[in-house]
């Protein structure tokens, strides 16, 4: 997903950071924020500017309350969890307000985590999952200097307890409320997350250090001359340094003035591997990769991943799909589903109608979402509206719902982009959590679909009664190994595909073949080679 700058060093901090997010701005964002600290005005205070929209309302934000410092961070959104707004935006506080957390990814647990803290007295400002980490963190700050202060008074405390003459220095300094650093702090928090996340946290009680860790989402740490760097990817700070350090997944790297250290979450030191980066910055935007589309084909296992984190349990089988405003007891007696989509998503659509069919017993039809409008459909308030379209904008899509709607149906929305125009209208969404697909073939988006109708399938199947435990629990425990098989064939075939692609490049004809749900895939199928190469391609079932 998104963008990641953070710095330390002699130049001037700001700048540094909104340059970096700029050159991440390829990735695509909705939002963007920056925090500074060790500014001479306010030494015990990071200064926070957050701001909807592109990093130009950010940069007129600090134009007119500017902000200095000596380390910093800055973030781009590409929201999974509450919509675009500035309260959303990156970084968040926890709740004392010194320490701030920018973070890429999806907080698995973060509901589970947020209904525990708000217990402890903890109160959120944002919807995001991110908030919640600047909150465990400062949690575990407060438990650490708990621990040593409840036996302290189990002991009986000082007041109540006469001290042995020979006892009384090391006893009071044992004693005495545990201090942990903020990287220990760091370390012991993300053991309590799931999920995927890439982050990078400040602390105005730690001047001068910005801590960064990994589990799932890129993140590179660049070393300078004097100068360090965090990134959630090489082109942010290509332009500064060519050393760097691709963090590893269970990495946490401390950057301070003088140098980055590196551990495990368990406080291992690591050794750091640093790599001289030879990609000029139009190789670095594309990790390396000939195209975009090559790097987005390669992202499927992760957008496949994304989409399925949080919302299925491994235990039971039961798939959760939150902030539905459609009852259980009107999906066990809704009498049909109409999917309205264009291109891809129609693609995707189709598949979906074998998935829905087959799982949840309910017939399904899926109409071209241009055409939906002009057919007097007959949907009713018995029947359900299922639209799919990657950018929650398109317009034809649009209009199928807002048809549906007219005539009665409730709809629900299977979207990259949270809080889209079609999200807006519809009684549920399924995010696609693919990130932005920037090559003009849609690809991880489309796989990204294809896990949601799944998940889809399945939960309409669990209210209706039509699986059984078992069979969840075999289904569910099947996807959540795709991401690693998808990975092996991506792997795996790759000469391959070069070798074919090699034999095919002078043929003028394609015909894709597919039975039953391959018949959607082997149409996606000839729609990619025709949009990518103008070759005529159909697929055939
Ligand atoms: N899940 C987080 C949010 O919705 C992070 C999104 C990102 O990677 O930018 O704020």
């Amino acid at each position: 997903m998104c963008g990641i700058v953070g710095y330390i060093g002699p130049k001037s901090v700001v700048p540094v950071i909104i340059e970096g997010l700029r050159r991440l701005e390829y990735r695509g964002y909705d939002s963007a924020g920056i925090a500074v600290g060790g500014s001479p005005d306010t030494p015990d205070q990071l200064e926070l500017r957050r701001a909807p929209g592109k990093l130009r309302n950010l940069e007129a934000v600090i134009a007119a309350s500017p902000i200095h410092g000596t380390f910093g961070i800055g973030h781009t959104r590409w929201a999974t969890h509450g919509r675009p707004t500035e309260e959303n935006a990156h970084p968040h506080r926890d709740g004392t307000g010194t320490l701030v957390v920018v973070h890429n990814g999806i907080v698995e647990n973060y509901l589970a985590l947020k209904q525990a803290l708000i217990a402890k007295g903890h109160t959120f400002q944002s919807e995001t999952d991110t908030e919640i980490i600047a909150h465990v963190i400062q949690d575990e700050l407060e438990l650490a200097s708990q621990t040593t202060l409840s036996s302290f008074a189990a002991g009986g405390g000082p007041a109540s307890r006469t001290l042995d003459a020979n006892e009384s220095e090391s006893v009071l300094t044992s004693q005495a409320p545990e201090r942990i650093t903020l990287d220990e702090a760091v370390r012991r928090a993300v053991k309590r997350l799931t999920g995927a996340f890439a982050i990078g946290v400040l602390s105005a009680h730690s001047p001068d250090t910005l801590v960064a860790a990994r589990m799932g989402p890129p993140a590179v740490i660049g070393i300078g001359e004097g100068e360090f760097f965090l990134a959630s990817d090489v082109p942010g700070i290509l332009h500064h340094t060519r050393n760097i350090h691709f963090l590893q997944d269970g990495e946490v790297a401390v950057l301070t003035t003088s140098g980055v250290t590196l551990t495990d979450f368990d406080n291992n030191p690591l050794p750091l591997k640093i790599q001289r980066i030879a990609w000029d910055p139009i190789q670095a935007e594309k990790a390396g990769y000939k195209h975009f589309m090559l790097k987005e084909i390669n992202e499927q296992p992760r957008a496949v991943r994304d989409t399925t984190l949080g919302r299925v349990s491994l235990d039971t089988g039961h798939v959760f799909l939150p902030d539905m405003l459609i009852t259980a007891e009107e999906f066990r007696t809704c009498t049909g589903i109409t999917i309205a989509a264009c291109g891809t998503s129609w693609h995707s659509g189709l598949a979906g109608k074998f998935m829905i069919e087959r799982l949840a017993r309910l017939p399904v039809d899926v109409d071209y979402a241009s055409e939906y409008r002009y057919r007097d459909p007959i949907p009713d308030a018995t029947m359900l509206g299922l639209l799919i379209t990657q950018s929650g904008e398109t317009a034809d899509t649009i209009a199928a719902q807002q048809e549906l709607i007219r005539k009665g149906s409730k709809t629900l929305a299977i979207c990259n982009v949270v809080g889209a125009a079609i999200t807006r209208a519809a009684q549920g969404t399924i995010t696609t959590n693919a990130g932005p697909e920037i090559g003009v073939a849609s690809t991880k988006a489309f796989t990204a679909q294809l896990t949601a109708l799944f998940l889809f399938a399945l939960y309409l199947a669990q209210q209706r009664g039509t699986v059984t435990d078992a069979e969840s629990l075999h289904y569910v425990t099947e996807l959540s190994k795709i991401p690693g098989k998808l990975e092996e064939i991506l792997r795996a075939v790759d000469d391959q595909c070069a070798k074919l692609a090699k034999m095919f490049s002078t043929s003028n004809d394609f015909l894709f073949l597919g039975r039953g749900i391959h018949y959607p895939i082997a149409l996606e199928g000839a729609l990619k080679l025709k949009e990518i190469s103008y070759i005529h391609a159909e697929g055939y079932p």
